[in-house]
């Protein structure tokens, strides 16, 4: 029996999805003179704050279109592609359609934006971004030569587009771990997720879930799992939309599914998770300590800001021309005045001397934390009144079915989940925030009872 046959012969609810590819080019057979070039950030941000030195070459991309004829090409062939043939019955990505399924959902569309991405340093093969298709071979060369600026490509290789098994990811636990099979622990791909970074990010979680319950312990970290919540990492959205929600297409982590976007930044991940790194042992010493000497340099420019008085007396107001900063009329705070735009690195410098010696990583999250001082407090205070909210705790034989108000839906799927909190009852697709208002009324009267009114 194959592995997908096991799992499902164990229990395991086991689904199909697809997913597609676009053709690459040969480099040197695209007319670029006739293309837009694309270029990338000046200033790239670097993976890690450990890489010094980071100025690799930026190559451009270019953006072409496709047009009429080839909206015709593709329609004139659409039943060749094994989606539409009917070869093809999974679900695809909904937020990278083939092109095909563009042509055919889109029809009032005169044309798609396609970027092409040089694959490597070199640039010899070049990647058609926003054209994934499973057309025949020589379909993809008509469509190709249609378009601008690729009317003698040479097609390295052709786009394709394959199904695969997942395990409906309802199945397991936050660990990862499945529910089922004790000690078995399930990632990436195969638990409905589409991308490197979703599986990479829960081969990690997994894995180091998995290490956890062999009973391997950092001196730093005694817990038995390692659970990211909604507000603290986007692994911590990803993996609870998973296991709570399940997925019925590739699931992809977009920022919009996150609650709380303005705390979950890239620029600050190592503020919010270097704590768990470096307790889990993936952080050295040296590197943590110097990540809590930016935190308490961070704490306390924030601390003198606040409490700061500027007033739009003579000597503010020379400063602000000085810098070529508009003037102020009423007083504020420093936070206020920081958080600015067109204050930029050297203007906060030299405006404020608590800031002068920092560098510029710190100076970065002061600007930000200035800039969005009053939604980040108002999203840390959100945060704060639902965290005492939501771990209010429901009885694990609490009567779903007793509770007037409570639509049929709501019971049945309240029951299925047997959710321990109203937090996770909350994450639960097709439970609503009134099923979760009368939830709660019920669970406060059911706990001041003792259960009577149950
Ligand atoms: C055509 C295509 C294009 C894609 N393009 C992108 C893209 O541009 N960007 C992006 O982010 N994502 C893209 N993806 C998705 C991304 O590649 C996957 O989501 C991701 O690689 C999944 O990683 P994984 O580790 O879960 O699974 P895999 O990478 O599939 O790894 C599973 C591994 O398990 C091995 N294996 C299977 N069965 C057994 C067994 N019985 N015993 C031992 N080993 C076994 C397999 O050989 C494989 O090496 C694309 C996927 C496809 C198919």
């Amino acid at each position: 029996m194959q592995l997908s046959g096991c799992l499902q012969a164990l229990g395991l609810q086991v689904g199909r999805l697809k997913t597609g590819t676009c053709p690459r080019l040969a480099g040197a057979s695209i007319d670029f003179s006739q293309l837009e070039p694309h270029y990338g950030d000046s200033n790239p941000p670097k993976f890690s704050t450990k890489t010094q030195d980071f100025h690799p070459t930026q190559l451009p991309c270019y953006l072409t279109y496709t047009n009429p004829t080839t909206h015709a090409i593709i329609e004139a062939n659409l039943d060749k592609a094994p989606m539409f043939s009917g070869q093809i019955e999974s679900v695809g990505p909904r937020y990278c359609p083939s092109i095909e399924d563009k042509i055919h959902r889109f029809k009032d569309k005169e044309r798609h934006q396609l970027f092409l991405e040089p694959q490597t340093r070199s640039a010899s093969e070049y990647y058609v971004n926003g054209l994934s298709t499973s057309l025949p071979f020589e379909i993809q060369e008509q469509v190709i030569h249609s378009i601008k600026g690729l009317e003698h490509a040479h097609i390295t290789r052709y786009g394709y587009a394959i199904e695969y098994d997942f395990v409906q990811p309802t199945a397991l636990h936050h660990t990862l771990e499945t529910k089922k099979i004790p000690n078995l622990y399930l990632a990436g791909q195969i638990n409905g997720t589409t991308g490197y970074e979703e599986a990479a990010a829960q081969g990690l979680m997994a894995g180091i879930n998995a290490t956890l319950a062999l009973g391997v312990r950092t001196p730093s970290f005694t817990e038995k799992t390692f659970i990211l919540t909604r507000n603290q990492a986007y692994i911590g959205v990803m993996i609870d939309d998973l296991v709570c929600k399940g997925t019925q297409e590739p699931y992809r982590m977009f920022t919009s599914r996150a609650e709380y976007r303005l705390l979950l930044r890239e620029d600050n991940a190592r503020f919010r998770l270097g704590a768990y790194a470096h307790a889990l042992g993936l952080m050295d010493d040296c590197d943590y300590a110097k990540l809590q000497t930016q935190q308490d340099q961070i704490a306390a420019a924030m601390h003198v800001l606040q409490h700061m008085s500027i007033t739009p007396n003579k000597l503010t107001l020379e400063k602000l021309q000085a810098l070529n900063q508009a003037p102020i009329n009423d007083k504020c705070d420093g936070v206020f005045l920081a958080g600015r735009d067109g204050f930029e690195e050297q203007d906060l410098r030299a405006f404020f001397t608590c800031l002068q010696d920092l560098d510029t990583e710190v100076l970065e999250q002061v600007k930000i934390a200035c800039k969005y001082h009053s939604y980040i407090e108002k999203q840390s205070a959100s945060i704060a009144k639902m965290e005492s909210l939501w771990d209010t705790k429901i009885p694990q034989d609490f009567a779903f079915e007793r509770i007037a108000g409570l639509g049929l839906e709501a019971i049945e799927k309240l029951s299925k989940h047997r959710p321990k909190t109203l937090l996770e009852a909350s994450y639960i697709s097709g439970i609503t925030p009134a099923n979760l208002e009368v939830l709660q009324i019920y669970l406060h009267l059911h706990a001041k009872t003792g259960g009577v009114l149950l």
